[in-house]
Order: structure tokens, then C-alpha cells, then sequence
């Protein structure tokens, strides 16, 4: 599951890529109702929290290319796209909270080697309050800004973070 989880993240862009042409396609061409996309982005927040932003979606896309344009300030530029957002961010983003899927950490097996928290733009760019594996500091899978990369899961060396129900 952990080897597959690696793939779709390593491949994400690629399936971003797919998946917001057919968006595009549905919309243009057939004529799909942008509130059919909304009720779409609504559905898989529940389930998986904010996914469409950084799988499905053609802003996203593009947005994604103009920020690879510049990597040096990309973790920022992640952060304020995903910070402001359109109707399906705001909704979905507000269920990262409830959502059936989230991230969950095995304490236990955790070497607090911090590898986790420097793949994440959302601690990355608010460190003293965000943590994946540090105590007492607020989970930023849960934070409306988490827009679900999923770098964080499989960055661990040693598979202590999970991205399950
Ligand atoms: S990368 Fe894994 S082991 Fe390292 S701090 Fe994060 S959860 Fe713990
Ligand atoms: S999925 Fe993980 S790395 Fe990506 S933004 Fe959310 S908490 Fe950070």
C-alpha cells in the first residue's frame, strides 16, 4: 500500500495533468455544469479532505507550473495558493478537519528525525505553529492549507506517518 502511495505521489503531477484535461475537456466541451465540479470537490473532501486542488484540478495545474517556474520560493508561493483558494478549496479545505481520510502518526515508531515537517509547506512557512510529529503544536493534515501532496507520508523513513481512515 505504502509502495503504491509512493508511486501516486511521485506521479501526481502526471495525474493532476490527466485529470484536470478531462475536467477541462467536460466543462468546455460538454458543457458540465461548474456546480457538478463543486458538488465533485465537496464529495472528496469528505472522504479525503482537500484533494482537488493538487489531483484534479486545472488551476491547480497551471498555478503548479508557474511555481516550478521559480523553486526557490516555491514552498511560499504553495502556501499562498493554497491559503486563497476558490469555493471547492474553502469547502474542502474546512473539511481536512472531518474528512474520513487523514494523516495519523505512530508515535511510537517515530525517531522525531523531522524529515516529515521539512517536506511540508504548510510548516514550512508556519513552524511555530505546525508540527507533523512534535506534540502540543496543531497538525497541519488537519489545517485548511493541507491540500493533501502527501510528501509528508511518504518522505518518513520509517512509514510512521499514514494517510488512512
Ligand atoms: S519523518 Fe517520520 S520518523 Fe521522522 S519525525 Fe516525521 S514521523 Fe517521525
Ligand atoms: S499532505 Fe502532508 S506535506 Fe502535504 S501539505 Fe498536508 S501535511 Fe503538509
Amino acid at each position: 500500500m505504502r509502495k503504491l502511495l509512493k508511486i501516486l505521489v511521485n506521479k501526481r503531477v502526471l495525474i493532476l495533468s490527466v485529470l484536470s484535461a478531462v475536467i477541462y475537456l467536460l466543462i468546455s466541451r460538454y458543457q458540465i455544469s461548474l456546480w457538478y465540479v463543486l458538488l465533485v470537490g465537496v464529495l472528496l473532501g469528505i472522504v479525503f479532505g482537500k484533494v482537488f486542488c493538487r489531483w484534479l484540478c486545472p488551476m491547480g495545474l497551471i498555478m503548479e507550473l508557474i511555481m516550478n517556474m521559480n523553486p526557490n520560493s516555491k514552498m511560499n508561493q504553495m502556501y499562498q495558493y493554497h491559503k486563497i483558494g476558490c469555493p471547492i478549496a474553502w469547502i474542502s479545505g474546512w473539511l481536512n478537519k472531518y474528512s474520513f481520510f487523514s494523516i495519523k502518526i505512530d508515535s511510537n515508531n517515530c525517531s522525531k528525525c523531522g524529515i516529515c515537517d521539512k517536506e511540508c509547506y504548510v510548516v514550512q512557512m508556519q513552524p511555530e505553529k505546525f508540527s507533523l510529529y512534535q506534540k502540543n503544536m496543531q497538525k497541519p493534515g488537519n489545517s485548511y492549507t493541507c491540500s493533501k501532496c502527501l510528501k509528508c507520508v511518504v518522505s518518513c523513513p520509517n512509514g510512521s506517518l499514514q494517510y488512512k481512515i
